[in-house]
């Protein structure tokens, strides 16, 4: 029974009036369990190191918390969100508009490559438009700060979504390192993602002091429940074939299509809308607008299909994805547990079948079954119950 039981809600949060109204108007009921754990302790400036499965609403742990913080001064940074993909800092800068929609005062601005540095510079250079808060990608954020058209010595927040992934790869925690070192010492630092290994943990906490940890250390934890996984066992040459069928057989909102390369994105997506299948395709081989252009697209419904490569494979957030397929498995269960993450978000339910094409393959979805103490089964002959997912 529910009774004397107190659930929480974004009031005890003791939120500032402005947030609330606009978490209403998000349609916000009640904050997931990880929003509950984090917030009360962010917005008193606590360091925030946190793991937590995909889709349950990391992004407004620090939306929120440091628009309860942040104090704007004109010409100064005060908060800085940095993410690996630039379709991700889109998002998350979006983010900040849904949610500071009655903070009139306060000016956000996103930062990413392949688009004119001028552009930035000058939305930098003038008191009346530099922003409060920063989104960007770490490559361009580091050439603003080296070309002295951002200085963040007045920095008081500082955030690494999918933070195991940026501090993997050598170029990218070379620049978010640099960044770091321009910003005063005396800071708040958080960090999200849904994996983050033990190998991980030791380096992000390099960057933080007394952080408030939140891990989820049983693995089989990590998977969502409502999501139904399968496989497809075939030949490479088998793909495209059985691909169309599970297009025509399957009832999705949106499905997401996951390639291994950029070459096979631009064949694949070709090759469906040929087939009259209303699909558009989101890798790193087109020019950065048009690539903002297509995740657009593809979040307001206009397309149904997307084929991606891994620069969609974290954190980006589509309501009405309800199926991923891998037509191309990646190659380590992380990279599984992000890509079919895309579906099923904030607890819906969702579909995820991977073709499995190889014996790397099968080695792959066994480490997968393992991590996760989860069978995988093989996607059955006559299809599932469209009602289930
Ligand atoms: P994560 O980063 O943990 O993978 P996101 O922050 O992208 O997850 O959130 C997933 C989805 O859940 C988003 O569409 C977000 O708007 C929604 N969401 C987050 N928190 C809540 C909440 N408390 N109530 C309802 N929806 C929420
Ligand atoms: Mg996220």
């Amino acid at each position: 029974s529910y009774v004397g039981i107190h659930l929480t809600g974004f009031r005890d949060f003791l939120l500032k009036p402005e947030l609330l109204r606009a978490i209403t108007d998000c349609g916000f009921e009640h904050p997931s369990e990880v929003q509950q754990v984090c917030i009360p302790q962010a917005i008193l400036g606590t360091d925030v190191l946190c793991q937590a499965k995909s889709g349950l609403g990391k992004t407004a742990v620090f939306v929120l918390t440091t628009l309860q913080q942040v104090e704007p001064v004109a010409g100064e940074t005060s908060v800085l969100v940095m993410c690996h993909t630039r379709e991700l800092a889109y998002q998350i800068k979006n983010e900040y508009a849904r949610f500071s929609k009655y903070m009139p005062e306060v000016k956000t601005a996103v930062f990413y490559g392949g688009t004119p540095i001028a552009k930035d510079a000058e939305i930098l250079k003038n008191k009346e438009t530099h922003p409060h808060v920063i989104v960007a990608t770490p490559g361009r954020l580091n050439a603003l700060v080296r070309d002295k058209y951002l200085r963040l010595n007045s920095c008081k927040v500082f955030v690494l979504d999918e933070c195991d992934k940026m501090l993997d790869q050598v170029d990218m925690r070379r620049d978010v390192q640099e960044i770091f070192r321009t910003t005063p010492t005396q800071k708040q630092v958080m960090m999200f993602s849904a994996t983050l290994s033990q190998d991980v943990r030791p380096i992000c906490k390099k960057f933080m002091q007394n952080p408030l940890e939140i891990y989820v250390d049983d693995e089989t934890k990590l998977t969502l429940h409502g999501l139904q996984q399968f496989y497809i066992k075939l030949d490479e040459k088998e793909k495209n074939r059985r691909l169309n069928e599970l297009l025509d057989e399957l009832s999705f909102n949106q499905v997401i299509i996951f390639v291994k390369s950029t070459l096979r994105a631009t064949e694949l997506d070709k090759l469906l809308r040929e087939c009259n299948f209303p699909s558009i395709a989101v890798h790193s081989g087109v020019s950065q607008d048009e690539r903002i252009k297509r995740y657009k697209e593809f979040k307001e419904f206009n397309k149904r299909i997307c084929v991606a490569t891994d620069v969609f494979g974290r954190g980006i957030d589509i309501e009405r994805i309800n199926l991923a397929i891998n037509y191309d498995l990646p190659g380590d269960a992380d990279s599984y547990l992000h890509r079919v993450g895309r579906a099923g978000r904030f607890g819906t339910k969702g579909l995820s079948i991977s073709f499995v094409s190889s014996e790397g393959d099968q080695e792959v979805l066994k480490q997968i079954e393992k991590r996760f103490e989860q069978e995988v089964p093989e996607w059955p002959e006559g299809g599932i119950d469209a009602s289930t997912y």
